[in-house]
């Protein structure tokens, strides 16, 4: 089965073989050494002033960075359920909160984010994805960074980049809290979560908030080369590999590269089929089609071609489908599966089969791309 979901994604075999190697002890010159080394690859991954380790899912680093960097009122974008989170977040901590909501396929306006800190001046983080893997949307975090430091500099950013680091370049120049999760782009089982931060945010978190989740805690002993509880061990073996596996390949560079042909490829190949890609500003990381057959698209996918894609949640379940585009993908893997979509909508009886998808995708991978 080939896994296609926009995390998780699936872990490279050289990755697999890394994490099967004995298990050693956190505390060891051994762990350290590793631990050094994947911080080294992880500054140069993230381009932040700091950066930290977290043992749990993403939603860890979203937690931990609303708690440590938001003191007073969080506005969150909603444009999907990760959107959706943050501000569940800040109630859960009892900290205020304004949203501003939109449909899962439209980007933030950065006016309505601007006119909101301006509103309430008791705003003083604003959490949002830089890719919203709800609809496969991109909002334009790097332009609202910008547009809210220039009003009040003090008020953190916090971009969930969970499926954008290592998709696509992120300027942090406004981003004080940058958060990549290990399942989804960084190809490896899920378990650990990663925060960039700023200087400008290890100074508001001072003595920092929370036990478990404490960031200054985090950033004191990461600093040494070691975490303060029990380090995800495994993981991190498995982060160094895939982080040098990706240095191997070409580099960063080339992975962002490629993968934004293969995004290209994919939504010209299914758009040439007559599919209709549902958000108005799509991510890189995956492609998202909003479609009435999707469930029975999704099932063939599965049945007859051995390609699992993901559906859609809440008010989307059975009317979306996403095709993840991160990671190391072999470029036959996607063409098979833009393939697999022709001929599941042929057996729909919605469009006789042609080889239109296939010959689009491998046009635009073959001429874009060498
Ligand atoms: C997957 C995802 C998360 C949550 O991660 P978990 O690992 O499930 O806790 C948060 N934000 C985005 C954009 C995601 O795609």
């Amino acid at each position: 089965m080939l896994l296609f979901t926009p995390g998780p994604t699936p872990v490279p075999q050289n990755v697999r073989n890394a994490m099967a190697q004995e298990t050693i002890h956190h505390r060891t010159p051994e762990f350290e050494a590793i631990f050094e080394k994947t911080r080294e690859h992880l500054f140069k991954l993230f381009q932040t002033d700091e950066v930290i380790m977290l043992a749990s899912s993403g939603t860890g680093a979203m937690e931990a960075a609303v708690i440590n960097l938001c003191h007073d009122t969080l506005l969150n974008v909603n444009s999907g359920k990760f959107g959706e989170r943050f501000g569940k977040i800040a109630a859960a901590h009892g900290l205020g909160q304004v949203e501003i909501k939109n449909e899962w396929d439209t980007p933030v306006s950065v006016d309505a984010v601007v006119d909101a800190i301006k509103a309430n001046p008791k705003i003083d983080a604003v959490a949002v994805q830089v890719s919203e893997s709800a609809g496969g949307l991109r909002h334009p975090v790097e332009e609202l960074a910008a547009a809210v430091k220039a009003v009040n500099p003090d008020i953190m950013i916090i971009a969930d980049g969970i499926t954008a680091v290592g998709v696509e370049p992120i300027d942090v120049s406004n981003i004080d809290a940058l958060l990549a999760g290990s399942q989804k782009a960084l190809m490896l089982p899920p378990g650990l979560a990663i925060l960039g931060l700023s200087n400008a945010a290890i100074e508001k978190i001072g003595s920092g908030k929370g036990y478990y989740l404490n960031l200054a805690s985090e950033i004191k002993k990461q600093r040494q080369n070691t975490t303060a509880y029990t380090a995800a061990t495994t993981l991190t073996i498995g982060l160094l590999e895939v982080l040098e596996t990706i240095g191997q390949q070409g580099g960063i560079d080339a992975l962002y590269e490629k993968t934004a042909v293969r995004a290209e490829a994919v939504r010209s190949a299914l758009e040439a089929i007559g599919l209709h890609l549902y958000p108005k500003s799509p991510a890189k990381s995956m492609t998202t089609i909003d479609d009435v057959h999707a469930s029975e698209i999704r099932n063939i996918l599965k049945n007859d071609y051995g390609v699992n894609v993901a559906g859609g949640q809440d008010h989307l379940k059975g009317k979306i489908f996403r095709i993840n585009q991160m990671g190391l993908i072999e470029d036959y893997e996607m063409s098979w599966v833009v393939n697999a979509v022709e001929l599941a909508i042929d057996k729909l009886g919605c469009r006789v089969y042609d080889g239109t998808a296939n010959k689009i995708f491998n046009e635009v991978t073959f001429k874009l791309g060498k």
